[in-house]
């Protein structure tokens, strides 16, 4: 596989080159031919595909608008030709170009995922998109049925303006179109293609919530208004260097267990901003801060992975975004690293698409590179790089910075959830009994006048319980065989597995006495379910006391109860019980 690049004056210059090109091909050899145009006027553009279609009859060509042209790693003229040639026989590729205003991106993601079932070469789905006026999320989901060993990767075609919807894509047979989704399928046995992507940019501090959005705009960071957070945190002030100023901070999230850049696009009169593409509610971000030294550095470690792959072209998509970081630097010189392990081709897009783990999930602020390559590896050296002993004392302030306020925030997030821990403990203890786990009689007394309060809609009961004879218990054998006594009741009016768990509230009255409430339950009910309790507690064998017993009253709150005449009533009602005998359930 091979890459050859046209630099032309002009389309006749381009037609002496593309022939003098022709007299070295072979015809064994299959060609394609990508054609990046920063200029959008289709008769340009028709003026290089028509040059290239003459001379070239039985070759394919496709391509798209850009916001400026990649070719080796330098940014190349306005309309710029390259070709492709795949040397071995089993390579095989094919372009489709969809009508984006003649078939749903559903129905287009459901053709390319039965085209991909199809052509079962294939390795690698190259897309382009004109800028999307559908949701590119659910194009991307649809897509998800594509073979998972299938790399997907590609960009948006776009215009040099970044505030623009002008696009463009063509191919050979299908013309050029505004609105269009345009898809190339690379394979064959001995086809190899890797997808990488990477940022340089890095999380800074706390965590914020997406709490209001709609599409690409972005209202809410915890509920904040979004550009108040920018102004808040970065001071970054509302006015027309907004989107260049955010640039060096964009939002940094987890999505599809990959992380993705958004950058604000603009701020708007009601303080949200609208950002280079959506951001659902939910996602957790980070403001992100991108550093030149640490990019950079992370380019170069990742060009090394790049390298180990051997491949024999390289397709860039990079963000617009990036170019504009760069400011005054050469526009392309942070890929320079990979200007020595093969001929690169590709453009600067306003959104980068590439698929991690069967997701294929849109970015910006993003370098994407597919690395393709025919036939085996060749034998590669894998260079470690020497450890630079400057390294660490190379590390720019703004990084250390960075690392500081990091630390920093986590830190602060630690001892936020320590305390929200210890808020929990204290809310729990201002209503629960130490010993047995159930409710303080505070809490069971407030949950009974609740219960009174809608007495009307909704009957309830009350059972109070007392053990029989618990002094004894105690003087003969010991508080603690009392305590276990006490808690074994405590289990059985708080176990899980009864039918009254879901419904009743049970809570310590004092010593060893008890009071459960049980909502929508008649008095006929709570009798049945106290006797039940009275035989399981009878049930148990305690290791010396043996067998105990317990004393139970019953009653149903009536309209004109207070919380007062209720627990008279049932303590009545227990007193009775023990009166005439003990270990019984008296209903009053
Ligand atoms: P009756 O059958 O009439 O209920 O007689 P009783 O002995 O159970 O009643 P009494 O109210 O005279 O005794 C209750 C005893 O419970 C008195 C107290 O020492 C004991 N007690 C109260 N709280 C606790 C506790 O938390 N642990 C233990 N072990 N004993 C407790
Ligand atoms: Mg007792
Ligand atoms: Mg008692």
């Amino acid at each position: 596989m091979k890459q050859f690049k046209f630099e032309y004056n002009g389309s006749e210059d381009l037609a002496q080159k593309l022939l003098e090109f022709k007299t070295r091909c072979s015809d064994t050899e299959k060609r394609v031919f990508q054609i990046y145009t920063e200029d959008l006027d289709p008769e340009k553009i028709a003026e290089v595909s028509d040059t290239v279609e003459r001379v070239f009859p039985n070759d394919m060509y496709f391509g798209c608008s850009t916001s400026g042209n990649i070719v080796d790693c330098q940014l190349a003229g306005t309309i710029s030709v390259v070709c492709t040639v795949f040397e071995r026989e089993t390579t095989q590729f094919r372009i489709f170009q969809y009508d984006t205003s003649k078939m749903s991106v559903d129905e287009i993601a459901a053709d390319i995922v039965e085209q991909s079932k199809l052509n079962p070469w294939v390795k690698g789905i190259e897309m382009y998109f004109t800028i999307p006026q559908c949701s590119t999320t659910r194009f991307c989901a649809g897509l998800k049925d594509v073979a998972p060993d299938v790399q997907i990767f590609g960009a948006v075609a776009c215009s040099d303006d970044i505030t623009s919807d002008d696009s463009c894509l063509f191919s050979k047979g299908n013309g050029y179109s505004e609105n269009a989704i345009l898809v190339v399928f690379y394979g064959g046995e001995d086809f190899y293609v890797e997808s990488i992507n990477l940022t340089g940019w890095k999380p800074l501090g706390r965590k914020f919530i997406v709490t209001k959005s709609n599409g690409s705009v972005l209202y809410e960071l915890d509920g904040i208004p979004a550009y108040r957070v920018y102004k808040k945190y970065l001071n970054i002030k509302n006015d027309e260097n907004f989107f260049y100023n955010t640039l060096e901070f964009p939002l940094f999230y987890e999505h599809n267990d990959t992380t993705i850049l958004r950058t604000p696009v603009s701020s708007n009169e009601d303080d949200s901003i609208t950002m280079s593409s959506d951001i659902d509610v939910g996602s957790v971000v980070r403001v992100s801060y991108g550093d030149p030294a640490t990019i950079v550095e992370s380019i170069k470690q990742d060009s090394l992975k790049i390298a180990e792959f051997c491949p024999n072209v390289i397709h860039i998509f990079s963000c617009a975004a990036r170019r504009a970081f760069w400011g005054d630097k050469e526009p392309t010189f942070e890929i320079y690293p990979l200007s020595g392990i093969a001929p690169t081709v590709g453009f600067f897009s306003h959104g980068e698409f590439i698929r991690a783990k069967e997701n294929l999930n849109q970015h910006n602020v993003t370098l994407v590179f597919a690395a393709m390559r025919e036939g085996r590896k060749r034998n590669f050296e894998v260079k470690t790089v020497p450890m630079d002993e400057n390294l660490q004392s190379k590390v720019p302030v703004v990084s250390r910075m960075a690392t500081f306020i990091s630390v920093v925030a986590q830190e602060l997030e630690d001892t936020n959830q320590k305390l929200e821990m210890m808020n929990e403990k204290l809310r729990v203890a201002a209503i629960v009994d130490g010993l047995t786990g159930l409710y303080n009689r505070k809490e069971i007394q407030s949950r009974i006048s609740k219960s009174l309060e809608k007495v009307k809609d909704e009957k309830f009961s009350l059972i109070m319980l007392d053990i029989d004879n618990f002094k004894q218990v105690n003087d003969t054998y010991g508080h603690q065989e009392g305590d276990n006594v006490i808690i074994a009741l405590a289990n059985i009016l708080n176990s899980k597995d009864k039918a009254y768990a879901g419904s009743s509230s049970a809570g310590r009255w004092g010593g060893e006495e008890f009071m459960m409430l049980l909502n929508n339950t008649d008095v006929s009910s709570a009798a049945l379910i106290a006797d039940l309790i009275r035989q399981c507690f009878a049930h148990i064998t305690f290791p010396l006391a043996r067998k105990q017993t317990i004393s139970i009253g019953v009653t149903q709150a009536k309209a004109d109860d207070t919380a007062d005449s209720l627990c008279t009533r049932v303590d009545t009602a227990l007193y009775e019980a023990k009166r005439t005998g003990k270990n019984k359930v008296i209903v009053f």
